[in-house]
């Protein structure tokens, strides 16, 4: 194949006019053929046809016919461009000697009008074919523009998408390879808008030699997406080596250095790919998933710049994503809180449980579900903690001042939080600068800081104990739960977990076990509290079986401080 042809080819297939279809040809010369035969045959007749109480002679209905079969050559030629023009135009001069022919041989100058209607027709169809070529030409230009990239001649993005449509339409087997310079913008700041130009022009045409030549042995189409931004569509291969060994190509015509302006560039690339449909089933996915390799690659900056997508890049992506969200949200202080109301079982407000929340830029809650347990996991729970203690127990001071109310307000603790040696002093200066008496704050932790470091949290929790704070086991029986660490934990509060309290009324034994946890945490000095009750049905079961607390949609969800302090309000009113 010779040089610019590859990519040329690909581009003037996706962007190739697209006219009527090939059907409508056949139908209009057939209906000309079919016109032009019934005006032979009537054009000599001397036959009438009533219509209404008037007789009209088959004959007049010729110029009729006449006109349609013209209108037959018009829209072929409107249509079918060059094609349908010498059609339509071979047509009408064949023609002209036979119909002046019968006019000069039988003297009959009754096709006189039929020449006249051929001349007008033959002159309408050259205007529309040399305007139309005009137009057509025009429109290659523009759409030459719209698909290329200026600074290097490449196909742009436009193209890349455009050819990633037809190909999952075509259910064409294809990679999608997402390419970044690395280091462009050091060079950009260091040397210059214009050498970074030159840069990006130079690697492009050493990557448009590859695709094609074809040499790589895989049927390339490269283009240039944005900044120093590439995409590699690979298609014609037959396994992930051939994919590989086709980036490496890409990837080696870089080595050799780049001079420009006297000054030498050894520049490298990173490449992420994804392969349609084997990793992703869509055209965008196909796309987002190359970048997350990418953004992998770019990540992990090991030795090897080339990675193929994998599932467990989008929970990294995302891991990444939201931890950079939780790291704005703790420098900018925006990390808020919501307030869930507990009640006992004759609905009487207990107090309230803080639940930390965060929003993203559009001012979107982000799940908790999701940014909590990334927060854990890249240890920033215990900032969020902080966020919400501080906060948390300033407003609910000024409530109890305000309100006289006597309610108890629950904060959540990590495992991290608590095991800092920070922690009792921090309580201690938030209970005095809230005002709020140590009895009316209750600690929720969960088991497994008892199964993580026993020792150091037994300490700890004996310290809030002293100091007069509650303590609540959170989600209880969802960790290794064991009758005999929950004796010696000097806890006041046994927290079910909404997955018991969802699945009670589905068994007997289910209810039962509920019963059970409710009789050994009574019998251990515990109060308990069931977590996620959403329906009367469960609340009736508490009842019987001797729960103390409720927390749950049915009687609360998490409310914002003022709507807190409406319910305050509203209950001290009762
Ligand atoms: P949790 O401490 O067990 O809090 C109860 C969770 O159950 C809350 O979810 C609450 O909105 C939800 N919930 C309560 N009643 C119902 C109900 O009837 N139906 C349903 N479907 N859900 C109900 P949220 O706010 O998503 O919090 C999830 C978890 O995140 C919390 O579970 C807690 O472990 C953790 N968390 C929240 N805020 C903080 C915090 O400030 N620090 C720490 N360390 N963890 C927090
Ligand atoms: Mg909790
Ligand atoms: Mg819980």
């Amino acid at each position: 194949m010779s040089k610019k042809k590859i990519i040329q080819n690909t581009l003037d297939s996706i962007i190739k006019h697209h006219g009527a279809p090939m059907y409508v040809f056949f139908i209009l010369a057939f209906l000309y053929i079919a016109v032009s035969i019934i005006i032979r045959v009537t054009s000599g007749s001397h036959e009438t046809i009533s219509i209404g109480s008037s007789q009209i002679p088959i004959a007049a209905f010729a110029g009729v016919l006449s006109s349609l079969s013209n209108i037959c050559l018009i829209l072929l030629t409107l249509f079918f461009g060059k094609w349908g023009f010498y059609t339509a135009l071979i047509t009408i001069l064949i023609q002209f000697p036979v119909i002046i022919s019968v006019i000069i041989m039988h003297h009959n100058l009754n096709n006189l009008p039929g020449v006249f209607g051929n001349l007008l027709t033959l002159v309408t169809i050259i205007i529309i074919y040399f305007n139309n070529k005009e137009l057509d030409a025009y429109q290659v230009r523009v759409r030459d523009q719209a698909v290329t990239d200026r600074l290097t001649g490449l196909p742009n993005r436009f193209a890349c998408s455009e050819l990633i449509e037809e190909l999952t339409k075509n259910d064409e087997r294809f990679a999608v390879v997402s390419i970044d310079i690395n280091g462009f913008k050091s060079i950009n700041s260091s040397m210059g808008f214009e050498a970074g130009n030159e840069v990006l022009i130079e690697i492009a045409s050493r990557w448009k030699a590859i695709a094609d030549t074809g040499i790589s042995g895989t049927l390339d189409f490269i283009t240039r997406t944005s900044g120093d931004e590439f995409v590699l569509i690979i298609r014609n291969y037959h396994s992930d080596e051939d994919i590989i060994n086709t980036i490496r190509q890409y990837e080696a015509a870089l080595k050799n250095r780049l001079t420009i302006d006297n000054c030498d560039f050894y520049i490298t690339a990173s490449f992420g790919y994804s392969e349609y449909p084997v990793d992703a089933g869509r055209g965008d996915s196909v796309f987002a998933y190359a970048d997350a390799a990418l953004h992998e690659v770019k990540r992990a900056n090991s030795g090897d710049h080339i990675l193929r997508f994998t599932p467990d890049l989008l929970k990294i992506e995302r891991t990444i994503e939201i931890e950079g969200k939780i790291r704005e949200a703790l420098e900018k202080d925006t990390i808020f809180f919501n307030l869930q109301p507990q009640f006992d079982m004759d609905h009487k407000l207990r107090g309230f449980e803080a639940l930390a929340r965060m929003k993203d830029e559009n001012g979107e809650n982000i799940n908790p579900g999701e940014f909590i347990p990334v927060a854990e996991k890249v240890g920033l729970i215990d900032k969020v903690d902080s966020a919400v203690f501080r906060k948390a127990t300033s407003f609910f001071g000024e409530l109890l001042e305000k309100t006289g109310a006597d309610l108890t307000l629950s904060i959540n603790a990590s495992v991290r939080h608590l095991m800092k040696n920070s922690f009792i002093d921090e309580v201690r200066e938030l209970l005095e600068s809230s005002g709020i008496s140590p009895d009316k704050l209750e600690i929720e932790i969960t088991e497994s800081i008892m199964i993580d470091s026993a020792d150091k949290a037994l300490k700890c929790i004996s310290e809030l104990q002293k100091m007069g704070v509650k303590l609540a086991i959170d989600d209880f029986g969802t960790g290794y739960s064991s009758l005999s660490y929950l004796n010696s934990f000097p806890a006041n509060m046994l927290k079910i977990d909404k997955s018991f309290i969802d699945k009670m009324n589905s068994t007997d034994s289910s209810r039962q076990y509920v019963a059970a946890i409710i009789s050994i945490g009574h019998i251990m000095g515990f109060e308990v509290i069931s977590e996620g009750v959403e329906e009367d049905a469960q609340l009736t079961t508490l009842r019987t079986i001797g729960c103390d607390y409720i927390q749950g949609f049915l009687w609360g969800r998490p409310l914002s401080q003022q709507e807190a302090e409406e319910l305050v309000m509203q209950f001290a009113g009762k």
